[in-house]
């Protein structure tokens, strides 16, 4: 392994530690996302000059006015997503720096994940790849949209907050299918998840949640 991706000091493994006992405090309590948590090093995902920040609690700057999410909403939401069962198609909307989707790709057999500003996603394919982590789709896209040809997902993630949820995400959930997503304005948004039955859709509200917002149209 790399010495970059081992990390040291305020990114050493003892470091990360630390921040799964603080998630552990906060009542994250899947062993299986602690443990993908513990072993995935967060500060190769963030600009060096703030890789020793990258095990505090809090959200980041990752560029192009977008940030990585705080390691308690991955945590969460990871954890959410997976407490239905186990999953074997994940969607992910807003690949960002690809923090989450490199947890998601060691817990589910294949992400396929959606960003719309196009540096992003090649940035996070290749973090993805210096991590060795090969199963994850990316596609450049407005995730308004889905990604119908992999279509339909046992899961979906969205990382970004909707006004409303774009239907085309609710078409292509399976039965028994769940997604988990912020909607709501700036400074009233809340995370959803919602599970597709046989006969519709249940929609459980969890927590206020403070995420960007889901935009339309992609930057190149
Ligand atoms: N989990 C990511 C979160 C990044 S922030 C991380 O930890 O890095 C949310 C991301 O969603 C941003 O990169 C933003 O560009 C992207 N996004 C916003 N609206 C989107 C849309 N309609 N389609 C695809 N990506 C979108």
């Amino acid at each position: 392994m790399s010495r970059r991706i081992q990390g040291i000091g305020m990114t050493s493994r003892r470091t990360r530690e630390r921040m799964i006992s603080r998630l552990r405090e906060q009542g994250i309590y899947n062993s299986k996302v602690l443990a993908v948590m513990a072993d995935t090093p967060r500060h190769i995902f963030v600009d060096e000059a703030l890789e020793s920040r990258a095990y505090e609690d809090t959200a980041l700057p990752i560029g192009h006015n977008q940030t990585i999410s705080q390691p308690y909403i991955v945590a969460k939401m990871t954890e959410l997503l997976l407490e239905k069962g186990a999953l074997h198609k994940v969607l992910e909307i807003g690949t960002g720096c690809g923090y989450q989707t490199a947890i998601l790709a060691r817990l589910v057999e294949q992400v396929y994940s959606v960003e719309r500003i196009a540096p992003l996603m090649k940035k996070a394919r290749d973090t993805l790849w210096e991590l060795n982590i090969k199963t994850v789709g990316f596609k450049h896209s407005d995730g308004g949209w889905g990604w119908p040809e992999h279509a339909p997902y046992d899961g979906i993630l969205a990382a970004a907050a909707p006004a409303e949820i774009p239907e085309a995400l609710l078409e292509q959930m399976a039965v028994g299918g769940v997604m988990v997503i912020p909607v709501g304005l700036e400074g009233m948004q809340e995370l959803h998840r919602i599970t597709r039955t046989e006969q519709g859709f249940e929609d459980e509200v969890i927590e206020r949640v403070s995420f960007v917002p889901f935009l339309s149209g992609v930057t190149q």
